[in-house]
């Protein structure tokens, strides 16, 4: 289990900061130089997970430059020894990184209070009937994985069945719909993974998901794991919006990102594009909110840390010393579609008082480790994954 990730270790001279800025394509320490970006001649010989142009670079970056450890370090030899790992990594490690998926899904749902209306409101009287959750952008290797080559881990259709039985014997739910949706996922129809636990994978785009029997137009909650919302690949604004007019009202929802910044990213986006408010310069106090329908939200809007994410470490594509674990933080709320002359009230928005300590896992939240606040770094680190 990793307790500590260097936040960013790769040192960006002015030099480096400039070729990059003409040459969107150099990856520091994996097509070029970590140090000044000339052609790789070399790599480290302890991880030969970052490469240099020389021995000169290679020692420039094995020097610790900076004491404070909330500045980048280099290719320290923790970093070194955590890049090794990321190239061979353990089978526990691969099978937490998997079972994150369906262990924050449901803990999720048990343990934070913006999910108590959603999940037990409507059961107290009379058991709740059926639970419909799609998830957006479902892949193969990630949300749905096989038995086969899964590690020693059953697959996944065992571990969502026994993640959200326990969901339905909690919250009084008779049945658990999951609706994956993704490009390129085999189709099989309904498939029932427990008593009250049923899937259904459907290859298509959100926006283009089709209503039928099992499927309903609005999810009683949608999931995106790494949605990635600033990813300039993908048209965002578009499928909400789409997503969201064919929905009979707001939809409950979380997402899950791999770094700070990355998640600081997506909830500013969907904050000014006008789909969820989030409380991100901490004044909005007792739902007197700006957007003035704060009411109508079913599930208050959150940010922070992931307390169930997997210990699995991975080594950034786009700076070689950065390391990351998926879905380490996350953030939800409600949906809506953004009013058109919805006045905002800040010019921008300061993401220096962003300290990550929004979410606290209710009781069930053992794991998250104190949360440090962080300075904002280099811009650079937006483009992490
Ligand atoms: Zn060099
Ligand atoms: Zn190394």
């Amino acid at each position: 289990m990793v307790d500590f990730l260097p936040f960013q270790s790769s040192i960006i001279s002015d030099l480096l900061g400039s070729l990059l800025e003409q040459d969107p394509e150099l990856c520091p320490g994996i097509n070029c130089c970590m140090v000044c970006g000339a052609p790789s001649k070399q790599t480290c010989p302890a991880c030969n997970s970052v490469h240099y142009c020389s021995d000169k670079c290679m020692e420039a970056d094995l020097n610790n430059l900076s004491d404070d450890e909330e500045e980048a370090q280099g290719h320290t030899p923790a970093v070194c020894k955590l890049l090794s790992s990321c190239s061979s990594p353990d089978k526990d490690s691969c099978r937490s990184e998997l079972e994150s998926y369906p262990s924050t899904l449901s803990n999720l749902l048990l343990s934070h209070p913006s999910f108590e209306p959603i999940l037990f409101s409507s059961s107290s009287s009379s058991s709740r009937k059926a639970f419909q959750v799609h998830v957006v952008g479902a892949e193969k290797g990630s949300e749905l994985w096989t038995e086969e080559g899964s590690f020693g881990a059953c697959g996944w259709r065992e571990a969502y069945a026994e993640a959200l039985d326990e969901v339905c014997e909690v919250a009084g739910i008779k049945s658990f719909e999951l609706v994956f949706v993704g490009l390129n996922l085999e189709e099989k129809g309904v498939e029932r993974l427990s008593n009250k636990v049923s899937a259904c994978c459907i290859n298509s785009k959100y926006e283009d998901l089709k209503p039928s029997n099992f499927v309903k137009t609005t999810p009683d909650l949608l999931t995106l794991f790494n949605a990635g919302f600033t990813c300039p690949d993908y048209d965002w604004a578009g499928t909400l919006q789409s997503v969201l007019s064919n929905a009979i009202g707001t939809i409950p929802f979380f997402a899950t990102s791999n770094s700070e910044l990355e998640n600081l990213n997506d909830v500013e986006w969907l904050d000014s594009n006008g789909f969820c408010s989030f409380d991100l310069d901490g004044d909005r106090a007792g739902g007197d909110g700006v957007g003035g329908n704060e009411n109508e939200d079913l599930v208050e809007a959150f940010f922070g840390e992931n307390p169930f994410k997997g210990s699995r470490v991975r080594q950034s594509g786009i700076l070689a010393n950065d390391l990351y674990v998926k879905s380490s933080f996350l953030f939800g709320g409600t949906l809506r579609l953004p009013r058109r002359n919805k006045k905002r009230k800040e010019e921008e928005v300061n993401d220096d008082d962003f300290d990550g300590d929004d979410f606290v896992g209710g009781g069930g939240g053992g794991g998250v480790g104190e949360q440090k606040k962080k300075k904002k770094k280099s811009k650079i680190n937006s483009a992490l994954i």
